[in-house]
């Protein structure tokens, strides 16, 4: 067994970077990374209550502490990678993708290749205690418009072949830093579940001549029972086949393939609902750890009419065991008509 592992484990230590590998017989990627392992925690490593000894990389007078900043929302007086800014984007520090090439792609039975792509960090703001519901709605704005800004860049880049943004919030949620952030994946395949929405969404295309993702917005307004919120272009709504409890998507009303073209006008309605969503988990459900995703056309997707992006807010309430991982289907305890209607009527 020694002597396998030492085997198995050559590649990647010579190159010391992230390597992507393709299962043979699902063709699911998956990212080896081993760097990842290493990296601090710090749910486990600090105490919890304000005011510890250990400094918070994300904080003014820290920036040294991250690797020199992507991009900044800051007052034009004042420096990169130091105090003064608003939102801060970095390299993270243990990525999942590389942006350094070391040029390899095997074949064969087993296909792997560098994980070549980029991994950033989007801190949302400089105080260690507040979070996406606790932030005033003009700065969760800049969070978003922030997004924007990556997308407009990442998806012009021609290694991309998607770009994934996601927020871990809460330490079971897989977050390793207390302190609030987003991440950005930009990742040299398009993988799997991804892939099978749009698949989905061009095969309804095909027999209908009509967006799935608009028909459900139509659906979830006539039925009325499902929906969370709703905004002036913004709809909240638990869907049909919820996977998991409390599981809530927010839909533009308008058929919009792209995240990235979002008018000012309309990130600042995203993020009144927005806000507002995850004011409900944390009101209704005592801040539970939760995990959000942004669903979006791929770069250089050919086919914009079938696809309309989408926000993914879930709860993490309940851990996968034997039957999910087994089968890929999830056994959902709860109904979402009924979540829906609990999470309407939370105070926020
Ligand atoms: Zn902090
Ligand atoms: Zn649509």
């Amino acid at each position: 067994m020694k002597t396998l592992l030492k085997e198995c484990s050559i590649s990647i230590s010579e190159a010391g970077m992230p390597e992507l590998r393709q299962d043979p017989i699902t063709q699911r990627w998956v990212v080896i990374a081993k760097a990842r392992a290493k990296r601090p925690d710090d749910f486990r490593e600090r105490p919890k209550t304000a005011g510890t000894a250990t400094a918070c990389p994300f904080e003014y007078g820290n920036e040294s502490m991250t690797p020199p900043e992507t991009m900044a929302i800051r007052p034009s007086d004042t420096t990169p990678d130091t105090p003064g800014w608003l939102v801060r984007v970095v390299p993270n520090k243990f990525p999942a993708f590389s942006t350094r090439i070391d040029g390899r792609t095997t074949g064969g039975l087993y296909v792997s290749r560098s994980a070549f792509g980029a991994h950033e960090v989007v801190i949302h703001g400089p105080d260690h205690g507040l979070t996406m519901a606790t932030y005033p709605e003009k700065h969760v704005a800049l969070v978003l418009k922030t997004y924007r800004q990556r997308y407009e860049y990442h998806m012009k880049q021609p290694y991309a072949g998607y770009v994934q943004i996601i927020i871990n919030h809460g330490e079971e949620s897989g977050a390793s830093l207390e302190h609030s952030h987003s991440q950005i994946f930009v990742i040299p395949v398009l993988p799997e579940k991804p892939r099978a929405l749009l698949d989905g969404a061009s095969r309804y295309f095909d027999i209908h001549a009509r967006c799935v993702f608009c028909d459900i917005i139509s659906a979830e307004l006539t039925f009325a029972r499902r929906v969370v919120d709703e905004s002036a272009h913004f709809l909240a709504f638990e869907p049909f086949a919820a996977q998991l409890p409390f599981e809530t998507w927010m839909l533009p009303k308008e058929h919009k393939p792209r995240f990235e073209a979002l008018n000012d006008n309309e990130i600042e309605d995203l993020a009144k609902i927005f806000r507002r969503t995850v004011r409900r988990f944390l009101n209704g459900l005592g801040d539970p750890p939760y995990n959000m995703y942004l669903f979006t056309a791929p770069p250089r997707y050919e086919r914009p009419e079938t696809m309309h992006w989408f926000m993914s807010i879930t709860p993490k309430l309940t851990t996968p065991a034997g039957f999910e991982m087994g089968t890929g289907m999830t056994i959902n305890s709860t109904v979402p008509e009924e979540c829906a209607e609990f999470l309407r009527n939370v105070k926020i």
